[in-house]
């Protein structure tokens, strides 16, 4: 698969009407609608999704474009320029999770979930464009399953079916990646991608579902965000990730507590018998912490100061955590001696992209000693550095006359 962002660079981003050109090219008429979900990065919050904890995204201007046009013979046909050989036809009566496979498995999945929610899902053509690097981290997943299941419901509503909110269609962009895919995921991505607005991220308690936005303003304060690729791809490397669920889940049962989330205090985690438990669970309890800090500073206009949140993140990802990778570490120190204000992993770890928070004189500078950091063989080949700024959620963008 093509990933468009291989090194992102905003010229030749996808536009609805280049992509309604191709839909036409496709399916030989004009498309009835297109939606765009954005991708998303997560300033702080890692690893607290699944112990009910607060995460704090934000969604980018990069995201997916999906556009629809209904068909009389009850087929979901999917294309996407990212996979252009790996077009699919499904029959609408036979979505079973697992029937599908490959990348067009989370445009079924958005229909399975719109159906297994009581939507009315016609025979549909869709085909998809996106801008987002695929596979790093950056949420592409969760936006294409945001902007299908959009795009689809919009097309149902204008038949007169009830359209979703927001956090509805989250919910089932979730279900079409986690159960029909099998992908294990939260529901941060799906959040990010329906409910932030510009110039904001979305405070978002795991545990209860409720969230807030944050003002958030980087550019405005001579700051960027920028997200720098290691050169290691991300996998949920071999059951690393699933290992530490279970750690979380065997320190809760230790502590009387459903999740960790409902410890607040650290010296509460010393009665934990194991040292390796000891550490995962504190840093869940302190990164929980670090969240609320942060989006505490951010209502106070102080960006700056989340710096030092960010660092003592990566710390704890690194050394109680333990699921940073070296070139995440050199990345993160080499970003700090240039002069960012703070740097972390971002991710589940062992591969994927560091977060930096510099000021936007820094920039170069960062770049170059991130690069030199890096800059052993395979590694300096994938290093790409993309500017983060807060931008709006999943939105139509192309109705048809
Ligand atoms: P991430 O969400 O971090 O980008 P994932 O591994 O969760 O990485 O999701 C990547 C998968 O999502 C791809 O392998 C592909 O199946 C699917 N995908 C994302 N964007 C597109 C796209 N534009 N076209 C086709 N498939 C896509
Ligand atoms: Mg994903």
């Amino acid at each position: 698969m093509a990933s468009p962002g291989g090194t992102p660079a905003a010229e030749g981003s996808p536009t609805p009407s280049g992509l309604a050109r191709w839909f036409g090219e496709c399916y030989g008429r004009e498309p009835d609608l297109i939606w765009h979900a954005p991708g998303r990065v997560n300033l702080i919050g890692e690893h607290t999704d699944y112990n009910g904890g607060l995460v704090l995204p934000f969604a980018l201007a990069r995201g997916v474009l999906a556009a629809v046009a209904g068909r009389g013979d009850g087929l979901l046909e999917v294309r996407s320029r990212q996979a252009p050989r790996e077009a699919a036809s499904v029959r609408l009566d036979r979505l079973q999770p697992g029937s599908v496979t490959g990348w067009a498995g989370y445009a079924a999945g958005a229909a399975w979930a719109l159906r297994t929610a009581g939507y009315e899902v016609p025979g549909t053509s869709i085909a998809v464009d996106s801008d987002l690097p695929i596979g790093a981290g950056l949420s592409s997943s969760a936006a294409l399953c945001c902007a299908i299941v959009s795009v689809l419901a919009a097309l149902a509503a204008r038949a007169g079916a009830r359209m979703p909110s927001r956090t509805e269609i989250a919910a089932m962009a979730r279900s079409a990646e986690a159960d029909y895919v099998g992908m294990p995921c939260g529901i941060m991505d799906q959040s990010a991608s329906m409910l932030c607005e510009a110039g904001h991220a979305l405070l978002l308690d795991c545990g209860s579902g409720k969230s807030s936005l944050v003002p958030i303003d980087p550019a405005a304060v001579g700051l960027q965000v920028v997200m720098a690729s290691t050169g290691v791809p991300h996998v949920l490397a071999d059951g690393q990730y699933a290992a530490r669920r279970e750690q979380c889940q065997q320190a809760a049962e230790l502590l009387g507590v459903a999740v960790l989330r409902e410890v607040t205090d650290v010296s509460a985690l010393t009665v934990l018998p194991d040292p390796v438990l000891l550490r995962r669970a504190r840093h869940v309890v302190t990164e929980s912490s670090r969240v609320a800090q942060a989006a505490r500073l951010l209502r106070a206009g102080r960006l700056a100061d989340c710096g030092g949140l960010l660092s003592a993140s990566h710390a704890s990802l690194r050394d109680d955590f333990e699921v940073s990778w070296p070139a995440a570490d050199r990345a993160v120190e080499a970003a700090l001696s240039a002069g960012a204000l703070g740097a972390r992993m971002t991710g589940g770890g062992f591969g994927g992209c560091v977060l930096v928070l510099l000021p936007a004189d820094r920039r170069a500078a960062a770049k170059e000693a991130i690069c030199g950091a890096l800059a052993d063989g395979a590694a300096e080949a994938g290093v790409w550095f993309l500017t983060a700024e807060p931008a709006p959620a999943a939105r139509e963008v192309w109705v048809s006359r």
